[in-house]
C-alpha cells in the first residue's frame, strides 16, 4: 500500500513529489510519457512571471510566492534561472501617463517596479522603436528551461526515495474502503491519497472519483528566432485595456537568450491540437514587430501548447476525502509550482503525521565552467555545438529517461539544428531502443 500516488510528472507533479520526498512517506509518481514535463510544461514560454492579474486570484497569490521562491529552488535543484527582467513599454501618451499609477498599483501588491525614461529604455533595449515614450521595469521576471526545472525536481524526489513509473497511464480509479486503487497499463496501485496533477486531462482523472469539472484547452503558439540578443529583456507594450483571459504574450526571450515571441490564445476543441497555422505566426509577428525598429529575420522554430483552463483560477481542492485535485493549472503554473507544492503539502499533512527526514540528499552540482567546456572541446566531448552540450551530460540524462524528446528538452542538445540532433541520435539511439520497456519512443 502506497501513502500517496501522484498522477502526472509535469511541473506541478514534479514539485509536489520533490516537496513530499523530504518526509517519511511512500510516494509513487505515475506518468504516461517517458520523461517528465513533456506535455503542457514543455510547450510553455518558460517565463517566471513577476505577477498575475487580478491580484485576488489564487493563481496570482501562488505566482507571487513562487516567483519569490525561485532563486532558492534553482539553488537547491541546480537548474538554470536568470532574472532577466520585464520591460513594459508605453507606446502612446495615454499609457505613458498611466506609468505612475501602474507603479503604485504593483508596489501596493508587493511587486517592485521602477519607471524608466526613454533614454534609459533605449539603452536597455537598443532595438526598441524611437517613438517609445518610456516604460516600467520589473526586475523580478525571469526565465528557465521548464523541462530542465521539472526533471531536476523529479530527480531530486527520486534521490530521496520517491518512486517514478514512466510510460504508465492511469485508466481508472476505484474506491476500496478508505483507500483508492489506481488502475494503470502497468498494474494496480493501492494508496491512501491520490494527487491529480494530470494537466489538460485532470478533468478526466477527477471524473474517475465522481468529481465533475471541465478543462478547456487554450492553445498558445510561439515563434522562436535565431538572433540571440535582439531583445535582452522580456518586452511587452502597456495594454490600453488588459485582457481578462491572457497576459497577451510578449517579445520574450528563452532561457538561451533567443527571441521568443508569443504566445497567443486560441480556444480549441481537441486536447491534442497543438497545430501551428501560418496565420498564427503572422499574427504574432504583426503584434510585436511594431515595438522594434527592425524585425528578427530567421525563424528557427514554432511550437504551440495547450493551457488547462478550468474557469479563471486554479482548482486546488479535495472534493473526495484523500483525493486532491491540482487541476486547471494554466499560466502562471510554471512560476507557481513551488508554491503549489507547499500548499499541497499542507493539505497532505491532514492525512499523515508528517515526519521530516533527518537527511535529505542533494543532486550533484552541474557546473559547466569555461575551463570544462575547453577541456571537453579538446577531448571531442561536445556533441551539440549550438548549445555546447557534452557527451557526459547527454548520457547521464539518457540513463534516467529513455526518450529522445526528453533528453533533448532537458539538456537543450540538438534543439537548434538538424546536424546536432543527428549526432544525439547517433550517440543515444541504440541505448534508447535497447532499454525501452515496450513504451512509445518520442522520435521525431
Ligand atoms: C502556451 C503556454 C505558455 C505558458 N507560459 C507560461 C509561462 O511562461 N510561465 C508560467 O508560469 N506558466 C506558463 N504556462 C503555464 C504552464 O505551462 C502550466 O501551468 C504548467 O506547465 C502546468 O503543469 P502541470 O504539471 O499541471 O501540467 P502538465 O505539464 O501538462 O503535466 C501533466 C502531466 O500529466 C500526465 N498525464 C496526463 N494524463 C495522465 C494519465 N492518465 N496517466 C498518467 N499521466 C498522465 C501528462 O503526460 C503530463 O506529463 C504556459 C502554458 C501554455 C500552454
Amino acid at each position: 500500500m502506497k501513502d500517496i500516488v501522484i498522477i502526472g510528472a509535469g511541473v506541478t507533479g514534479g514539485f509536489i513529489a520533490k516537496e513530499l520526498s523530504k518526509f517519511d512517506l511512500d510516494v509513487l509518481v505515475v506518468e504516461k510519457k517517458l520523461a517528465p514535463g513533456l506535455e503542457q510544461t514543455k510547450s510553455c514560454s518558460g517565463i517566471i512571471h513577476p505577477f498575475q492579474l487580478p491580484f485576488k486570484l489564487l493563481r496570482s497569490k501562488l505566482c507571487l510566492e513562487g516567483n519569490r521562491m525561485m532563486d532558492a529552488e534553482a539553488e537547491e535543484l541546480g537548474f538554470e534561472f536568470k532574472r532577466v527582467g520585464l520591460i513594459t513599454v508605453a507606446t502612446n501618451l495615454l499609457t505613458f501617463l498611466a506609468i505612475p499609477f501602474i507603479i503604485l498599483y504593483l508596489r501596493k501588491h508587493g511587486v517592485f517596479a521602477k519607471p524608466i525614461r526613454k533614454k534609459k529604455l533605449l539603452e536597455m533595449e537598443p532595438n526598441l522603436i524611437e517613438k517609445a515614450y518610456g516604460g516600467v521595469f520589473i526586475p523580478s521576471a525571469g526565465v528557465v528551461n521548464p523541462v530542465e526545472m521539472t526533471a531536476k525536481a523529479c530527480l531530486f524526489a527520486k534521490l530521496n526515495g520517491v518512486e517514478f513509473l514512466y510510460g504508465c497511464e492511469v485508466v481508472g480509479i476505484e474506491r476500496k474502503g478508505e483507500h483508492f486503487v489506481v488502475k494503470t497499463n502497468k498494474g494496480e496501485f493501492e494508496t491512501k491519497v491520490v494527487i491529480n496533477c494530470a494537466g489538460i486531462y485532470a478533468d478526466e482523472i477527477a471524473k474517475m472519483v465522481g468529481y465533475e469539472m471541465k478543462i478547456i484547452p487554450g492553445k498558445g503558439t510561439h515563434v522562436v528566432f535565431a538572433e540571440k540578443g535582439f531583445n535582452r529583456h522580456l518586452v511587452v507594450a502597456i495594454p490600453l485595456k488588459p485582457n481578462k483571459r491572457t497576459k497577451g504574450g510578449g517579445a520574450l526571450i528563452g532561457f538561451d537568450g533567443k527571441p521568443l515571441w508569443g504566445p497567443n490564445l486560441i480556444d480549441v476543441e481537441s486536447k491534442e491540437d497543438t497545430s501551428v497555422k501560418k496565420e498564427e505566426i503572422e499574427g504574432i509577428i504583426a503584434k510585436f514587430a511594431p515595438l522594434f525598429k527592425t524585425t528578427p529575420k530567421e525563424i528557427i522554430a514554432v511550437y504551440a501548447g495547450l493551457r488547462s483552463i478550468a474557469g479563471s483560477d486554479f482548482v486546488i481542492n479535495e472534493p473526495v476525502k484523500g483525493f486532491i485535485n491540482v487541476a486547471g493549472i494554466q499560466s502562471p503554473g510554471l512560476t507557481a509550482a513551488p508554491a503549489i507544492a507547499k500548499m499541497v503539502l499542507q493539505m497532505v499533512s491532514k492525512h499523515f503525521d508528517l515526519r521530516r527526514k533527518e537527511k535529505i540528499a542533494r543532486l550533484p552540482k552541474k557546473e559547466k565552467s569555461e575551463e570544462e567546456i575547453c577541456r571537453s572541446l579538446e577531448s571531442d566531448e561536445i556533441v551539440c555545438f549550438c548549445n555546447m552540450v557534452t557527451k557526459r551530460e547527454i548520457l547521464e540524462i539518457a540513463k534516467e529517461f529513455k526518450c529522445l524528446d526528453g533528453v533533448r528538452q532537458i539538456t537543450w542538445a540538438g534543439m537548434d539544428c538538424e546536424k546536432c540532433k543527428a549526432e544525439i541520435v547517433k550517440l543515444i539511439g541504440d541505448k534508447v531502443l535497447k532499454d525501452r520497456e515496450g513504451g512509445e519512443i518520442a522520435w521525431f
